[in-house]
């Protein structure tokens, strides 16, 4: 075949249609059969397969490449739509978004401006729209679609900053320069936020103690008491707070800070409040959205459709309460989106993002929304939330676990308890151990993290398929794992165990 004949175009529709149909079949059949959420293949056995490909030689055909595809990767990927994955915050996808999916690569609209996606450029600003008013964030909301949480994250605190610095130039009596003003900049948010406000800072060009950890209460929320007095210090010691980052759902968790109280208090001290909801957001469409409550008084707010919408990676916005903010993006360039444009009422997007060419992500929840409706993704969000709360109940009353807090969302952190008393680094010990064994085995996947310096076990349940039977009998095969291993460790040997894997303070 030319090399030609590989574009699509009016001439290879039917070599499209044909190349993306074999394409999708294999993936149905694959998806069909698979008996276990990984095969539990390692990097050094599956390594050599994929480097031993020569790139040189291309193989012509879709069908041989798809076979070599079979064996270095559909084979032995990570299927999250199996009921035995529990790891992270990676849901099963809607067939609406895959369909809006295979739309968007094929006419591969890019979003920077109205002369490169047309109509994609509205549906866009429609579905900013509609989760602007899902949250309430008022008449003069806006947004952009990002790549996902942590770059909505970013781009929330680079508007915050940006405005925190043209308040303080303003009232300063002698002219400032923004170098001499980021030092002084605070972002006051909790201990189980989002490691993305941490990197965000950096990269903003913050100092290196510029994010400061209010302490969370035993429920992993924010202690509203500790945030007033990091904000009155911070006053007193004339730091500058540029936002107050507040988190609905945090990763590890699921807690929800108290939005309420932190508004009031962001409104007296007239500090940006940012709201991340990258987990939570699916509450915007579930009976229980009344836990977000708010989340309306936000001045900027994160959402990851790609966490709990049921969307492909990547669908991800940032909304703001003032579209005038949006300006802090804003640069013209002559040869793509030149001022004049705007001031013509052409949609450039281009302008409202750190991004220039952009994926028609939106499209995903565009067909999803007009397929199955957002009462449809609310549904099967409640279904998992309700699902961690009976899987709660059940790790409460079973004697060989203990489960650290009451989930509000769809997390359970938990962790074996030997039967007979052994020291913390034997527990943690064979908690990771049966992490690492279960992924190994393939018969489930789950997630580790560390709370108060110790090893827990975490499910994140995303998928409605998930029954409990399915959580009882991860749960049996955990036990087996660590009790074997605590009979293999206990002989004396405790005292002299390491700690399996250094500990980190924040929540990843
Ligand atoms: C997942 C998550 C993020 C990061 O989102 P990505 O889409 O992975 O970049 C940020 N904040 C919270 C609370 C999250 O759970």
């Amino acid at each position: 075949m030319s090399s030609r004949s590989h574009l699509l175009n009016d001439g290879t529709a039917e070599h499209y249609r044909r190349s993306v149909t074999e394409g999708v079949d294999r993936v149905a059949d694959r998806i069909a059969r698979t008996e276990r959420p990984f095969t539990g293949v390692t990097p050094s056995q599956l390594g050599p397969a994929v480097h031993g490909i020569d790139l040189e030689e291309p193989l012509g055909d879709p069908a041989a490449a798809l076979d070599e595809l079979e064996s270095v990767y559909l084979r032995d990927a990570v299927y999250f739509h199996h009921p035995r994955y529990l790891a992270h915050l990676n849901c099963p996808v809607v067939i609406p978004a895959v369909l809006g999916e295979a739309v968007i690569s094929a006419v591969n609209s890019s979003m920077d401006t109205w002369d490169q996606s047309a109509g994609g450029t509205l549906i866009e600003r429609h579905l900013i729209k509609w989760t602007a008013e899902r949250i309430g964030l008022g008449t003069a909301a806006d947004g952009i679609f990002t790549s996902g949480g942590t770059q909505s994250n970013l781009q929330a605190l680079l508007l915050a900053r940006d405005e925190a610095c043209r308040l303080v130039e303003k009232n300063s009596p002698t002219p400032l320069r923004k170098p001499e003003i980021l030092p002084r900049l605070r972002i006051l948010t909790s201990e189980c936020s989002h490691f993305s406000i941490e990197k965000a800072a950096t990269l903003l060009g913050l100092g290196a103690d510029a994010v400061v950890a209010v302490p969370c209460d035993e429920d992993r929320k924010m202690r509203t008491s500790a945030l007033a007095a990091e904000l009155e210090r911070c006053e007193r010691e004339d730091l500058v707070v540029m936002a107050v980052v507040a988190t609905g759902g945090t990763t590890d968790f699921g807690s929800i800070d108290p939005l309420p109280e932190i508004a009031d208090l962001c409104e007296q001290f007239g500090t940006w409040l940012h709201v991340d909801a990258a987990y939570g957001c699916g509450l915007l469409v579930s009976r229980r959205r009344a836990l977000l409550e708010g989340i309306e008084r936000a001045d900027s707010v994160t959402v990851d459709y790609h966490k709990s919408f049921f969307q492909p990676v990547s669908s991800s916005a940032v909304l703001v309460r003032d579209q005038a903010t949006l300006r802090h993006v804003t640069y013209h360039a002559d040869y793509l989106n030149p001022a004049r444009m705007a001031e013509n009422d052409i949609p450039n997007l281009v302008d409202k993002s750190i991004q220039t060419t952009r994926r028609f992500d939106a499209l995903k929840l565009w067909l999803t929304l007009r397929i199955m409706g957002a009462a449809g993704i609310g549904e099967l969000f409640d279904e998992v939330v309700d699902r961690a709360a009976d899987a709660w109940r059940m790790l409460r009353d079973d004697p060989r676990f203990e489960v650290v807090t009451r989930p509000q969302l769809s997390t359970l952190v938990f962790r074996y308890l030997p039967p007979s008393p052994a020291g913390q680094s034997l527990t943690d010990d064979v908690n990771l151990h049966a992490r690492h064994a279960l992924s190994a085995s393939g018969e489930a996947v789950i997630a580790s993290t560390v709370v108060d310096g110790r090893h827990y076990l975490k499910f994140t349940l995303l998928n409605p398929e998930t029954s409990l039977d399915d959580i009882a009998t991860v749960l049996d095969l955990i036990a087996e794992h660590a009790g074997r291993r605590f009979t293999e460790r206990r002989g004396g040997l405790e005292a002299q165990l390491p700690d399996p894997e250094p500990v980190h303070p924040r929540a990843s």
